[in-house]
Order: C-alpha cells, then sequence, then structure tokens
C-alpha cells in the first residue's frame, strides 16, 4: 500500500525550514504590533456570500478559486480565499467601529485558493495581513506601506520593489471605466475578455498574456480621470512615502485581483521569484463595509504572502539568519550521561534548565559516548553536560565548551547559574 501525500498544491513545513516561516510571521506581525494593530482571529471558513459579495462576483477568486462546500444542515460555506472580508464582517459583527477610529488589526493564517499550482502559488498559504477601518486620512494609507517596507527590510530583503497606483473613487472612476470600456471594445480579444470588458474592465489591464498586453499601450490610464479629491490624496500618499525613504514606482494598470479597491493600490515584487512575483499587496477598499450592508467604513490594508516572503528570502540568501532568531529547534545545552544514574541527574538538570529559561535537551536512548556526542554536536548547542559515575560520585558535571573543546567540573548546584551567566 503507497502512503498518504499532502494533497496537489499544498506542503508540509518541517524543521529546520519551518522556523523561517515563523520569524517571518513574527516578524511581519512585530511591526504591525508596534504601531498599534491588535490580533484578530476568525474562521476558517465563512458563508459564501461573504466572500462573493466581498471579494467581487467577476472576480477569478469567486468564479474559480474558491473552496465551496455545502454543510450537512444544508448552509454553504468557503474557505476563506482571503482575509480582508472577514476582518471587516468580524469588525461589524462586534460593533468595533463604534468605538475609536481607525480600528487597527492584524491577522495571520492559512488562506485557501483552487489554484494552477506552481512555484509560489499554492492552493493552501499564508498570509500576514493588516487593516486599518474607519478612516479617509492618507496618512494611514502611508502608514501601512511603510510598515510593510519595513517588514520586508528587517527580514533582510533588498530586492523587494513597491508598485504603486490609485483606482480613483465613485465619482471618477465610472467615468475612467467608461473610457476604458469603449477602448477595450476596439481590440482584437477573445469572448471571454469581451465579456470581462463589460462587468469589469479595469480586470483586462491586469491580463498577463503578451499579445493582450500589446494591444494595451495607448490604453487612457486613470491618472487622466481623477477628480481633484482622488489626485490630492495620491498625492499625499506619495509624499509621505518619499519623506519615509520608501521608493515607489507608479504603475498606471495595477489593478489587483479583487474587485472591492478605491484610490490606493500597491503591490510588493521581488525579482528572484519568476512569474509569481507579489510578496504583498493591498488597498483602499472604502466601500466594503457598505457592499456587506455596514455603514460607510473608508478603509486600508494589505496582506504579505508568508511562504514568497520566504522564497524570497531563500532567493538572497538570508533565510538562514532569520531561522537563527530562536524559532529553530536548536538548544544551547545538551547533556551526555554516561551511565543510568547519569542519566537521571542530567535529565533533571535538563528541566531545571529549561524551567530557568535555558534552552536545553539531552540524548534519549541508548546511544553510547560517541553517539551522544554527535547528537549533541548536530543540536547546536554550545555547551555539554558530560557526567559517569565518578562525577556523580564529586557532585559535579563535566561542563564541556563544544567550540573549543575545553572541560571543566562544575557543582552540580552550580550548573544553572553557571550556565545562565555564560548564555546571557
Ligand atoms: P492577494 O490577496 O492575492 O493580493 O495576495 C496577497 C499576497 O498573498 C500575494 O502578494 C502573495 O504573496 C500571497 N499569495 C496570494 N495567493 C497565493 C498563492 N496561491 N500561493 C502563495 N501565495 C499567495
Amino acid at each position: 500500500m503507497s502512503t498518504f501525500q499532502a494533497p496537489k498544491g499544498t506542503f508540509d513545513l518541517i524543521p529546520p525550514r519551518s522556523a523561517v516561516f515563523l520569524a517571518v510571521r513574527e516578524a511581519m506581525a512585530e511591526t504591525v504590533r508596534r504601531a498599534g494593530y491588535g490580533y484578530v482571529e476568525t474562521p476558517a471558513f465563512e458563508d459564501t456570500a461573504l466572500f462573493k459579495r466581498g471579494v467581487g462576483e467577476s472576480s477569478d477568486i469567486v468564479t474559480k478559486e474558491m473552496y465551496t462546500f455545502t454543510t450537512r444542515g444544508g448552509v454553504s460555506l468557503t474557505l476563506r480565499p482571503e482575509g480582508t472580508a472577514s476582518v471587516v464582517r468580524a469588525a461589524l459583527q462586534h460593533n468595533l467601529h463604534k468605538g475609536a477610529l481607525p480600528v487597527k488589526l492584524y491577522y495571520s493564517g492559512s488562506y485557501y485558493r483552487y489554484e494552477q499550482p506552481q512555484a509560489g502559488r499554492y492552493r493552501h498559504f499564508s498570509q500576514v495581513g493588516a487593516e486599518a477601518l474607519g478612516t479617509e486620512d492618507p496618512a494611514v494609507d502611508a502608514e501601512l506601506i511603510i510598515l510593510a517596507a519595513d517588514a520586508f527590510k528587517q527580514l533582510g530583503l533588498t530586492k523587494v520593489r513597491l508598485l504603486l497606483n490609485t483606482l480613483g473613487d465613485q465619482e471618477c472612476r465610472p467615468r475612467y471605466r467608461a473610457a476604458l470600456q469603449e477602448f477595450l471594445r476596439g481590440l482584437d480579444l477573445d469572448e471571454a475578455t469581451r465579456a470581462r470588458i463589460e462587468i469589469n474592465p479595469l480586470r483586462v489591464l491586469d491580463d498577463k498574456r503578451p499579445e493582450v498586453q500589446a494591444q494595451l499601450t495607448d490604453a487612457p490610464v486613470i491618472g487622466d480621470y481623477l477628480c481633484d479629491a482622488c489626485k490630492a490624496f495620491h498625492e499625499e500618499v506619495q509624499t509621505l512615502l518619499s519623506i519615509y525613504g520608501v521608493p515607489f514606482e507608479d504603475d498606471v494598470k495595477l489593478v489587483r485581483g479583487l474587485d472591492y479597491y478605491t484610490r490606493t493600490t500597491f503591490e510588493f515584487v521581488h525579482d528572484g521569484l519568476g512569474s509569481q512575483s507579489a510578496v504583498g499587496g493591498g488597498g483602499r477598499y472604502d466601500g466594503l463595509s457598505q457592499d456587506l450592508g455596514g455603514p460607510s467604513l473608508p478603509s486600508v490594508g494589505w496582506a504579505l504572502g508568508v511562504d514568497r516572503t520566504v522564497l524570497a528570502m531563500e532567493a538572497e540568501g538570508v533565510a538562514h539568519s532569520a531561522a537563527g532568531a530562536g524559532f529553530g529547534q536548536s538548544v544551547d545545552v545538551f547533556g551526555v550521561p554516561l551511565g543510568a544514574a547519569a542519566k537521571a541527574m542530567l535529565f533533571g538538570l535538563v528541566v531545571e534548565l529549561r524551567r530557568a529559561g535555558v534552552r536545553a535537551d539531552l540524548v534519549f536512548g541508548d546511544k553510547g559516548l560517541k553517539g551522544a556526542m554527535k547528537a549533541a554536536d548536530r543540536s547546536g548547542a554550545k555547551y555539554a553536560l558530560v557526567a559517569g559515575d565518578r562525577d556523580l560520585a564529586a557532585d559535579v558535571v563535566q561542563l564541556k565548551d563544544l567550540t573549543t573543546g575545553e572541560q571543566t567540573p562544575v557543582a552540580v548546584d552550580q550548573i544553572v547559574p553557571t550556565l545562565k551567566e555564560k548564555l546571557s
């Protein structure tokens, strides 16, 4: 009988690489906590209608990529394909928007899309996201973009580029939409794309096929249609990014795959990732709350892809340092007992060391001295505690510095303070 494999488009996180994922999630989360964002956790599945209304009926996510199922009770649920709709749903449900604004929330978790799997594109992936609900202040757009850029930088990435655009608002976008539709109707496009012109013409700009892109060089650009308010808003975001040293590239064709965006949209891309180059993205979604039956709640947010950020760090050769930041399984001290009595004593010492905050492990099973020393080396420990019957009789343990090979006897009751000091 063959053994089971993880489902297509998914992968297991296992040591040592899993430590990099933890370090990345934590770095992203700590960056936004520092800016006053509070943790929110919503269910992995929601009413299907939430995503249909929230993400948009015409988006690829809703039309092709959702994992939807009917419960035994006859309710249609969908595994969350993204985080924003759920977060807005939760904020409205718990009346967070009736308190101080903006409501600043962040999340970290698994997301599910039925995509064609390839490098960097999975059916189960991991995001850290941040949302600021209930303010129209362009400084919040800038704050979020700066935080994301800082998180990537802190992880050691130097090749992340920021693409920036604005999509206008209810006032100016309809005029642009009409002009774009007129232009697109004159092009040589397949039937599905022609249908898209009528439903969501901006999405055609996002078409990756070269034969489509070649026809779009003279397409009308949003910048020529922006109302004064949207223009001023966008300039304020750009000014703040410039002042605080976050370079950006204007990308007038950046529309992103979700239907709810207004005004600011952005994407972070990494050039070492091939075709799936987006490591994060987001934007303003002033109409989403109302689309979900709530009050007007102008908001902005982003989601960063943890999986692709790890791939980007591996491409830049900086994943190793993140893994060393305490998220791996390596320990500082490793017990090497010679005999059963020494094993019992070292087991107790290791328990004490851990309770004192020291990362410690010992050899298990009957490995002999050579096997135990090998295990000590493999553990990453800086110090080994070696003890045999003679040491027990003298009430000492041999403290071996595994880097220098130097070995000194230390009284058993001095082991914890001695190691705490050496490792501080
Ligand atoms: P999106 O909600 O599509 O803007 O996604 C935000 C970020 O999540 C992207 O920039 C990617 O880094 C990541 N992401 C989205 N979809 C996938 C996927 N199928 N596999 C891996 N990462 C993804």
